[in-house]
């Protein structure tokens, strides 16, 4: 008999296989372990909280690796925090590999440094002068989140 919770477990990693095989990934540890933190958190987490959360299960090399790949998939989007600090969040389903369509606002923290993607707020379209080709663009709104905000008397 499984638990419920090793139910839940079972119908989320099918769901991360189907998305590893959808782009054309194996189907490893590593690669399923990053899902399951990622996609358990709410914020955008950076490669040293996955590497203490995945302990010794994923050498440093290795999550880097991970990483990089989710990113050129379209999997995972890259956040930069106030210190300049590379976190990660899921990417929204319409970004594919080499084409990240993730046009939403991040929110960033000052107290507590969490980033949170405001997926419902879309970024304003840039219009380039002539001769200039578009790369990316983000906007990051500062201040402090409901949490911290709670604290705050
Ligand atoms: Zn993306
Ligand atoms: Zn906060
Ligand atoms: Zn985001």
């Amino acid at each position: 008999m499984l638990t419920a919770i090793e139910k839940e477990q079972g119908i989320a990693d099918e769901k991360f296989i189907r998305l590893l095989r959808q782009n054309k990934l194996k189907v490893t540890q590593p690669r399923l372990g990053v899902l399951q933190i990622v996609s358990g958190k709410e914020t955008a987490i950076s490669q040293p909280e996955l590497e203490k959360l995945l302990g010794d299960s994923v050498d440093r090399v290795t999550l880097y690796r991970v990483l990089a790949t989710f990113e050129e998939k379209g999997i995972l989007h890259k956040i930069f925090d106030l210190h300049g600090t590379a976190t990660y969040a899921l990417c929204s389903t319409d970004c594919d590999e080499h084409h990240h369509h993730d046009e939403h606002v991040h929110f960033i923290c000052s107290a507590c440094n969490s980033i949170y993607c405001l997926d419902d707020i879309k970024l304003p379209r840039i219009n380039l002068p002539e001769g200039y080709q578009l790369t990316s663009v983000g906007i990051n709104a500062v201040g402090l989140c409901a949490q911290c905000k709670s604290l705050v008397k």
